[in-house]
């Protein structure tokens, strides 16, 4: 049988409630589908560990996640601790130390789910946006000087490489050729800024001579936000910086219906490490705890992760569950107008998975 050893970190806040929901669907679906199993072994880090050691994981943390075929992870952020202790002490280190480059978000637009666009039917909005994770305007590139005093200054460069912004740029390319209509936005902002965003321009140019079937097509970030809200239909693949995908991502959830649906895959497209996959929610404090967070974006996280595994029939099953449980409309959490709890919404999925058509 083909195991795979997974490493889950609930991390903060309603994570704490997603990720063993998503454990546990994904126990269930390995029962089902019964030729290979997935060892979890889950840490405590996050801001709670924090509070006790002064460090959001241990000193080693890399080193013990480095033999795990991947990391399922759930959320981080604290109401009393700042956000850059939170996000740099955990999931940025895994991210920037494994080398996790592209951040790969898919979109869609799922029957049974009430999206915002009025005009938006389930088919008209089925993007994936690839994020490029590892520098931009997150590389931690700055400083801080004359501190407290009127002529106090802060930097936050942004840097692009060449080497960063070709491997992202073919990454996304394949991505864009794997899929059915063949089609990329690479979106940039390079009319305002002459230099990092030229070189982002220059290189996409270059790269797309490596991909003659894949369309492409260019767009300043302010003009695709529009795009997005106006044509949904219109794209497909989109590329972008770090922090352009990062605004991005979040319109396209809202898009989608909910901020609880969507997924995200942190990469290592070149295997040397393990990737991460998560919701792209926070830890959503104002409904922590409660019960009531929901987990159909860990769910999906959690097929990207088997897609990455090669676990592609177990992927596709758990998508057709999360499908029909959407588009049957019984059991709906409540960001989605329902009454569902975590627990019920993990429930009706399970029930799905073991329904006899999927
Ligand atoms: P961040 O850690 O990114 O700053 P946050 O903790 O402020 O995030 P988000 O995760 O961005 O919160 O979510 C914003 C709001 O959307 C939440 O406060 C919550 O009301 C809602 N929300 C987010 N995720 C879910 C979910 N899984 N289920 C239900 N509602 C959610």
């Amino acid at each position: 049988m083909r195991r795979y050893k997974i490493a889950a970190i609930p991390g903060d806040g309603i994570g704490k409630e997603v990720v063993p929901a998503g454990v546990s669907v994904l126990n269930v679906l390995t029962q089902r589908c019964g030729d290979f199993a997935l060892d979890f072994e889950s840490f405590d880090w996050g801001s709670d560990y924090w509070r006790r050691h002064g460090k959001m994981m241990p000193d080693d943390g890399l080193a013990v996640l480095k033999p795990f075929d991947a990391i399922y992870f759930g959320a981080v952020g604290d109401q009393n601790i700042p956000d850059h202790i939170t996000l740099w002490g955990l999931r940025l280190k895994i991210c920037q130390g494994f080398d996790q480059y592209a951040n790969v978000r898919p979109t869609r637009l799922m029957n049974g789910v009430p999206g915002p666009l009025a005009k938006a039917r389930p088919g008209d909005l089925d993007w994936v946006i690839v994020r490029e994770n590892s520098e931009g305007e997150y590389a931690g590139h700055g400083g801080r000087a004359h501190q407290g005093h009127p002529e106090e200054v802060g930097t936050e460069t942004a840097i692009y490489t060449r080497a960063g912004v070709t491997r992202i740029m073919r990454f996304a390319f394949r991505l864009a050729q794997s899929r059915p209509r063949k089609l990329l936005t690479v979106v940039t902002k390079s009319n305002a800024q002459r230099h990092g965003m030229v070189l982002w321009d220059e290189i996409a140019a270059e790269v797309a001579k490596e991909f003659p079937d894949v369309t492409h097509d260019k767009w300043l970030v302010d003009a695709v936000t529009t795009r997005m809200v106006l044509n949904p239909k219109s794209l497909d693949t989109i590329v972008a910086t770090n922090l352009h995908a990062d605004i991005l991502s979040d319109l396209a959830a809202a898009l989608s219906g909910s901020m609880g649906i969507a997924p995200t895959a942190n990469l290592n497209p070149d295997r040397n490490y393990p990737s991460m996959f998560e919701p792209i929610h926070g830890s959503a404090f104002d409904i922590a705890g409660k019960g009531i967070a929901n987990p159909i974006g860990t769910f999906w996280s959690g097929a990207m992760m088997l897609e990455h595994l090669g676990e592609r029939a177990a992927a596709a099953k758990l998508m057709s569950a999360i499908e029909l449980v959407l588009a049957k409309g019984e059991v709906m959490g409540r960001d989605l107008g329902g009454t569902a709890s975590t627990a019920e919404v993990a429930q009706a999925v399970c029930d799905a998975i073991h329904a006899a058509n999927i």
